[in-house]
Parts: structure tokens; sequence; C-alpha cells
């Protein structure tokens, strides 16, 4: 592998472990361009990416089926220590992995950080699993057989994943699914191709064979996908990204009834009740919005505070969303970094100016940043209208919206007025409470006292609107299996 090989990849960047030339496919760097690739701090282009064809698509999948067999046939503790060796590459190279991260996406180097620890842990964890794929054995009922079920690889997945968290949405797929014994062809989002590039680097070195790993990047996500979910040796597809664009990747993997995963948007509400600690209170929400700048599918983006506790709550947040530092990711001083493209920007300010001409109040930020990075303010809202826009779409930046509700029943039905089911967050000190009020969200996933719920070991997914499957956790690697079931004569 040759050093600076990213196409124009800045000299910043310093790791030659890191660089990659082009397509990944077949244990080949296939240069080219065609995708630039900027820094949403400046505007500048930082690389250029290959930008594959429809027949370099099937390439990948003719790659992926070469590996296919001798990858199921390796031993469940050799493929588990080809991941724990890319666990320990990526903690060796975090600080440069981080720095990419940031360059690429935008986040601020202490987000980008964290994400690179949160991605190596999916690795380690599957490296662990790999050697525990369950199985079972029963005697039926019935008396009449015994049954025994047998979980096998569920054969080449395509995995396509979001711009928001670059090495974490690969290595939650890449980790269970290698682990499961399948070979998977990775497309990362055209925004921040780098770091899924750099991935394939480091995995390469920690012995993944040839053909087993796979990587494309593409102005032409809609034809390329499809001819890939069209060929009947590709099986799974795991998505990570918009709940539209996965409404459209569903109906395209019905017509071979490819197995799905998806993750999909979010709408999260954080209740707060009178009861809660104040201070627990803000600590969590400034985790649970401001965590990569509000670009999370996890983000708080409905704060539902009851009227006891809502005048400080609102004085509160504005005093920490104001304090933030705004800046470029890699500056180490910077708490805020710029939204990932120009369009994102304008896209909170049109939320923001909606709620607004509907009577929100702006607390603090609610005013587009110029210059030439797409920088938006951290910004508190309140006197919201429930009706607003921004009350129904994701926001997808540092804004927070808050409303005041009278009692529970009222948070609970407005937390549920979504079509949307990912993430909720619920601040309460009586446990009983928050147990009931917990397991009467609608969500996957229910943050009690905690600004943060994210965690390798634990089944990360969605209901309605926000997904199918779970990664993480016991049953990510199940989500790339198939069960075979034995029916036994004895
Ligand atoms: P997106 O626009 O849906 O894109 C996600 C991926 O899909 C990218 O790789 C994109 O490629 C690809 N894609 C776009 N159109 C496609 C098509 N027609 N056929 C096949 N692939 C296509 O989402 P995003 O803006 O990158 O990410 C933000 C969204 O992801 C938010 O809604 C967020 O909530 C969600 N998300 C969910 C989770 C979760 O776990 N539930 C985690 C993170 C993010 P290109 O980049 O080349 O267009």
């Amino acid at each position: 592998m040759t050093v600076a090989s990213v196409r124009g990849l800045n000299p910043d960047f310093s790791d030659p472990a890191l660089h990659a030339e082009g397509q990944y496919i077949g244990g080949r760097w296939l240069p080219g361009g065609g995708i630039p690739v900027v820094d949403p701090s400046t505007g500048a282009i930082l690389a250029e990416v290959p930008d594959a064809s429809v027949e370099q698509g099937l390439a990948a999948v003719d790659a992926a089926h070469a590996a296919a067999a001798s990858w199921r046939a390796t031993p469940a503790r050799q493929r588990s220590e080809i991941l724990r060796r890319w666990f320990d590459l990526m903690k060796e190279h975090a600080e440069e992995l981080a720095v990419l991260i940031s360059r690429e996406n935008g986040k601020a180097l202490a987000d980008a950080r964290g994400e690179v620890a949160y991605a190596a842990e999916f690795f380690r964890w599957y490296a662990e699993e790999a050697t525990r794929i369950p199985g079972e054995f029963r005697t039926a009922p019935s008396g009449a057989q015994r049954i025994l079920v047998d979980h096998e690889p569920i054969g080449i997945a395509l995995l396509i994943t979001p711009w928001n968290f670059p090495a974490a949405m690969a290595t939650r797929k890449i980790g269970p699914a290698l682990a499961a014994g399948c070979t998977v062809i990775l497309k990362p989002a055209s925004e921040t191709p780098l770091t899924a590039f750099a991935m394939a680097r480091l995995g390469e070195e920690a012995g993944v064979p040839p053909g087993v790993v796979n990587v494309l990047t593409t102005t032409r996500p809609g034809p390329v996908v499809s001819a890939i979910l069209a060929d009947p040796r590709v099986r799974k597809l795991s998505f990570t990204g918009s709940t539209p664009v996965g409404r459209g990747l569903l109906a395209e993997a019905a017509k071979s009834v490819v197995s799905c995963s998806m993750e999909l948007g979010g709408n999260a509400p954080f209740l707060v009740f009178d009861d809660a600690d104040l201070d627990a209170a803000l600590d969590g929400a400034m985790v649970a919005k401001m965590r990569n700048a509000g670009e999370a599918c996890t983000a708080a983006n409905r704060f539902y505070v009851q009227d006891g506790i809502h005048d400080a709550f609102v004085e509160g947040l504005t005093r920490r969303m104001a304090a933030l530092k705004v800046g470029p990711g890699t500056d180490p001083a910077t708490q805020c970094g710029p939204m990932i493209t120009r369009k994102a920007v304008q896209k909170i300010d049109r939320l923001v100016s909606d709620a607004v001409a509907q009577g929100a109040r702006v607390r603090t930020g609610g005013v587009t940043l110029g210059g030439d990075g797409f920088f938006y303010p951290p910004t508190v809202l309140d006197h919201v209208p429930r009706d607003a826009e921004i009350a129904r779409e994701e926001i997808f930046g540092p804004v927070a919206a808050i409303y005041r509700v009278a009692d529970e029943a009222e948070a609970i039905q407005l937390a549920n007025a979504t079509e949307y089911g990912l993430a909720a967050y619920v601040y309460t000190s009586d446990l009983a409470r928050a147990l009931r009020v917990g397991r009467s969200l609608e969500s996957g996933m229910v943050a009690l006292n905690r600004g943060l719920m994210s965690d390798p070991a634990a089944p990360f997914g969605g209901v309605k609107e926000s997904g199918l499957g779970r990664e993480g956790g016991t049953t990510g690697i199940l989500e790339f299996m198939e069960a075979k079931y034995y029916a036994l004569e004895f």
C-alpha cells in the first residue's frame, strides 16, 4: 500500500498506515476519482475518491462470493482473532482516525475520539461473540422428535452507512457480519468515505483475507445498490440512514426477498419531570442534544419539561448552550463543529425560522453563522408550538426545542405523537415512574436519567418507522445468520 494515495488527501493527515487508494475490491485498491470530499469547517476539498460503476458494484459481489466459502469455513476462533487485531489497530491509530473523522465530518475532536473508541469496541465485542454463536436442542412438546437449531452465516451482506458516524456505523455492521462468517460490501456515505477506506486499510493489516471486506463509493447509489441487491448471491442488506431512503431500499430488497436490517431516522423525546435532579437533567440534555453537534439519530429532538421545573431547565440549558465554543472540528478548543453540508444548515435554519414565525422564543443562537464553513450556533427555543415542523422532523443540528407539559400523561402522549420510535430519555427521581413511563414510550431504547445509551453490548434499534432489527448486543450477530432447524428422529 502506498502512502498519500487517497487522491489529494491533505498532508495534515500523516499516518501512512491509514492511507488507501481507491475502491477496495477483492483485496485490491483500484484508483480513480470523481467524488470530492469536502471539509465542512472550510468548504475546501480535502480529497477525491473513486466513483464506482454498476460493473464495479457487481465485481465487489464477485469478490465477496469468491471469499465466502473459505471465510465461512474459517474457525470462529480465527475470525475472532482477526477482529481482535482490527480492534487493537484501531486503538493504536485512534488519534489519526479521530483527526480524519473530524476533518471529513466536521465533528469536534472530542466527539471524534469518542466515536473511534465506540467504533473499535464493536470489533472487540464481536471478536468475543464470534466464539459464542448460540444453538438450541429440545424435545418437541409432543415427544415425537428432537429439535436441533443451528445458525449459519446468511451469505453476502451489503452494508450501507451514513456520514454522521463514519467509523462506528461501519464497525457496528462489519463486526457482527464477519463474526457470523459473512463476507461484505460496504458502501459508505459519499460525504465521509475516507474513514471507511482507512478502516479497510487497517482490516487488511489485521489479516482480513481479500474479498471478505470490500468498500466502494459511488455517486449513483440507486443503480449500483439495485444491481447488487438483484444478484441472487447477496442475501442481506444492513442499512443505516434516513427513513425515506430506507423505505425505498426495503422495496428494492423485496424484489429478491433479501433479509433487511434497517436503522433509520429518529425524533427522540427528552422528558423531564418535576421530581428530576435539575443538574443531572441538564448534564444529560447537553449530551443527548450536543453529541456530534446534534447530528445523531438518537439526538434529543423534543424536550418535554414539566411545569414546576420548566423555567429553571430553560435557564440552565440556555446558559450551557450559549457557553459552547463553535469552531472547526480539529481545533481542540471546539465543542460544536460545523454541520455536514450547507444544505444541512439551510434545513436547520428553515425549521428554526418556521418555529419562530409560529411563536417560539429564541433564548440563544437562532441565526446562521456566515463564512465558508457550514456552521450553525447552539440554539435554545422555548414556547415552541407543539405542531411546528421542528417537532415532526429530525433537526439534526444543535437546536434544543423545549415544550412545557402539565403532567406525565401529556408528556407520554406528546412523546409518542410521531412516526419515529428510536430513542427516548426520561429524567425523574422516582423509579416506579421511570419504569411506568418507559413502558408507555413507543421507542426501541429508553435512557433513564442518562444522556447516552449507545453501547456495543446493548441492542440498538428502533420501532415504528425508525427501523427493523437490532445492532450490537448478543442478538446483533443473529441479523447476519439464518436459523436452520433439523428434525431428529430418535
Ligand atoms: P441517507 O441520505 O439516507 O444516506 C445513507 C446512506 O444511503 C448513504 O450511504 C447514501 O449514499 C445511501 N443512499 C442514498 N440514497 C440511496 C439510494 N437511492 N439507494 C441506495 N443507497 C442510497 O442518510 P444520511 O443523511 O447519510 O444520514 C442521516 C440519517 O441517518 C438520519 O435520518 C439519521 O437519523 C439516520 N441514522 C440512523 C441511525 C440509526 O442507528 N438508527 C444511525 C445514524 C444515522 P450517498 O451518501 O452516496 O448518497
